[in-house]
């Protein structure tokens, strides 16, 4: 079964994060930024003018910031490297998938983490299938999130996680 990376790559991403989310003035964040508008920090090649002292400037929030991977899965996979940041009209449907594609990937390391609970056989054939659904056989498209997305799979993903939550709590007693 092919296994997404659930680690950013952001030089194979088009700097989705940097423009889809919102952040509001904290000690993480120097400023208000509404969704789905670029941060005046991002250049308009996608790169960032403060990378390499984002917490000096106020932006440790970044720095803590972890998409999973999901980033250049949506850039990679579904828009074939093609970015907002050239193409404005993709900006929308980018964003969308990559909102989805980030519970995805959320869920894909929750399971990975409870392959860590020494699983009954039965658990992890589970496991399996839950993940199966996470990561179809010919890739995710924009249709079939927006279909997942409906569907009953992530509240299975929390259902099985619930279930298993006596191992979780015995396993860090021992730990
Ligand atoms: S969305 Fe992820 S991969 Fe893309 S720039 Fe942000 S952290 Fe990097
Ligand atoms: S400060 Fe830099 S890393 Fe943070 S959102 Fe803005 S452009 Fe992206």
């Amino acid at each position: 079964m092919f296994q997404p990376s659930l680690t950013a790559d952001c030089g194979r991403c088009a700097a989705l994060c940097c423009a889809h989310h919102a952040f509001d003035s904290s000690d993480q964040f120097a400023i208000d930024k509404p969704a789905g508008v670029p941060c005046p920090n991002l250049t308009g090649c996608g790169r960032c003018k403060i990378h390499e002292s984002l917490a000096e400037h106020g932006f440790p929030g970044c720095e803590n910031y972890d998409c999973l991977g999901a980033g250049q899965h949506v850039v990679q996979g579904l828009f074939g490297g093609r970015s907002w940041l050239s193409e404005p009209a993709l900006k929308e449907p980018m964003f969308e998938a990559f909102r989805m594609m980030r519970g995805v990937h959320e869920a894909l390391l929750l399971l990975q983490t409870a392959r860590g609970l020494a699983l009954s056989e039965e658990e992890a054939a589970r496991c399996t299938e839950l993940e199966r659904t996470l990561v179809p056989e010919n890739g995710w498209t924009l249709a079939g999130l927006i279909e997942f997305e409906s569907g009953p799979a992530v509240g299975e993903v929390h259902a099985f996680l619930r279930g298993l939550q006596y191992k979780a709590q015995n396993w860090a007693k021992s730990a």
